[in-house]
């Protein structure tokens, strides 16, 4: 990194997920790090893209997003969920969740304040929070169990917290919060008056019967919560990088307020495209979880026959396994060298935790492949 960037964002290097996917471009490896999904996007969202542009969607769309969209998203809250998010006041689009989550973080938190999160942590939060001069509290969700910790949470709040991070289904560890565990975090947040960013990106993407709950769905978390979600996780287009936050309208106006400033707005043809993803959403997630489903315990048990010990997600796309099995207790330098050494590329869950020592020996490898490249993915760790 140049020492011309600020001492705060250097400390954070390059994005993990760079690093790694660079790795397995370099060695030709079978990249199973980087959750970007081998799946096609859905015929008709690809289709309604092409109409959008065709149609004439080539500028600058409304700062909140095409009206379509919004109305798309409030329906969506409304209908699964019993939340009621208004489509004029309660939503805005954004650079993809990442986009929301800056516009929330810079437009909270002010030098000083605190920013509680568990670790691991989808990597952003972590930089963002830096960015915005806040000061990261973590949790450590203790591997395989990963139960929230209600002493430790509530010994990391205090009248310095400003927001709660929390991630449900939980990249990387694909672990879904129970609706207990929720009323926990809920219950710190009531009683510090702090705000409650829940990254939602996942919400569809759940197996065996567990269910997805929005922390917002909960008592008093209404007017303390925003709800990031994303149309790239949920439809498999990462690249799009169309995503939203909804809530009540004094919140959400705290992300649109700040994202004005950082991008303004952008996709308008995707805005369109997602617009109409999202108003096919059952008909996409149903093919694509039992798809994903299938490949899920294929990685697994591919994991396990190349001696790792893998927990079975309950959701996300992806699968953490502990490495000491196979006599790995620095998984950073073993992720770097397998590109090479075995032609696959993983992520190290290492890079996403504060602790010591957290997470030195798990592993992270993605099932959004095809069922071709997690089979030989396995094979080569096997060797
Ligand atoms: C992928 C991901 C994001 C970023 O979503 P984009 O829409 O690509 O910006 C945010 N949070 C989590 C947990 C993710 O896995």
């Amino acid at each position: 990194m140049s020492d011309l960037l600020i001492p705060r964002l250097r400390a954070h290097g390059e994005s993990i997920f760079a690093t790694m996917s660079r790795l397995a471009v370099e060695h030709e490896a079978i990249n199973l790090g980087q959750g970007f999904p081998d799946d096609p996007a859905p015929p008709l969202a690809v289709a309604a893209a092409k109409q959008a542009l065709d149609d004439g969607y080539n500028q600058y769309p409304p700062a909140r997003g095409v009206p379509q969209l919004l109305e798309e998203i409030a329906t969506h809250q409304r209908q699964r969920y019993d939340l009621p998010v208004d489509p004029a006041t309660g939503v805005t689009v954004t650079t993809g969740a990442t986009g929301a989550l800056a516009g929330a973080i810079l437009g909270l938190v002010e030098p000083g304040d605190e920013v509680v999160m568990f670790a691991p942590y989808y990597d952003a939060y972590a930089a963002l929070v830096d960015l915005a001069g806040g000061v990261r509290r973590s949790i450590p969700l203790r591997f395989p169990d990963l139960t929230v910790d209600a002493e430790a949470l509530a010994a990391a709040c205090g009248p310095k917290t400003r927001v709660i991070m929390l991630n449900s289904p939980h990249n990387p560890m694909g672990k879904v919060y129970t609706p207990a565990e929720l009323e926990i975090i809920a219950e710190q947040a009531r009683r510090h008056d702090a705000i409650v960013l829940s990254d939602e990106v996942y919400e569809h993407m759940t197996f065996d019967g567990h269910e997805h709950t929005p922390i917002a769905t909960l008592p008093g978390m209404w007017e303390r919560t925003i709800t990031i979600s994303s149309a790239g996780k949920s439809f498999s287009v990462t690249g799009w990088k169309v995503g939203w936050a909804s809530g009540h309208p004094d919140l959400v106006d705290v992300v649109a307020g700040t994202a004005q400033w950082l991008t303004f707005s952008g996709g308008g043809a995707m805005q369109v495209a997602a617009a109409e993803a999202l108003r096919n959403t059952d008909a996409i997630v149903t093919e694509m979880n039992e798809s994903l489903l299938r490949r899920r315990d294929l990685l697994v048990e591919g994991l396990s026959a190349a001696g790792l010990t893998p927990r079975v997600p309950e959701g996300t796309y992806f699968v953490v396994s502990d490495t000491s099995g196979i006599g790995v207790d620095d998984v950073d330098a073993w992720c770097r060298e397998i590109p090479e050494a075995k032609g696959v590329a993983g992520v190290p869950v290492s890079a996403f935790c504060d602790e010591p020592g957290h997470g030195q020996t798990l592993v992270r490898f993605a099932f959004c492949k095809s069922e071709e490249r997690i089979r030989e993915g396995t094979r080569r760790l096997a060797r």
